[in-house]
């Protein structure tokens, strides 16, 4: 599975650092944002290194797919499901990317405004 030495989130993968996992695996992790935008703000990660949405191809595609259901997992295990969260795939420095290895943000637990910034 390709791998990325120095990506943070392929070293917190392979626990090199820690973090709040809260659900893993053979595919996925999922852990709590070191700085949290809102109540629940979980990232789910796959295993596997890619760097942004730009680098998928249709071989990903069950992989998304599954990202998006541990999402709807995490919300309602977080409560959150009633009241309403958001996913959000952030690509490219200019919509706010940091860590280039793609990450679903879940959040939730306040309200959301819209359009986000
Ligand atoms: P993005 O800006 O969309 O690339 O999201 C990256 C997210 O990773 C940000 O919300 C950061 O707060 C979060 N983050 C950065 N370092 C860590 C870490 N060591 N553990 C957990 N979350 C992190």
């Amino acid at each position: 599975m390709a791998q990325n030495q120095d990506c943070l989130f392929c070293r917190i993968v392979r626990n090199e650092i820690d973090a709040k996992i809260v659900h893993e695996d053979e595919d996925l992790v999922a852990f709590r944002d070191i700085s949290p935008q809102a109540p629940t703000h979980i990232l789910i990660v796959p295993r596997q290194h890619i760097a942004t949405l730009n680098d998928l191809t249709p071989d990903h595609q069950d992989l998304i797919g599954k990202m998006f259901l541990a999402a709807k997992d995490l919300a309602a295990q977080e409560g959150i499901e009633q009241s309403g969260y958001r996913c959000v795939f952030n690509c490219q420095r200019g919509a706010g990317q940091s860590v280039f290895h793609i990450h679903l943000h879940l959040l939730g637990g306040r309200a959301l405004n819209w359009p986000p910034g």
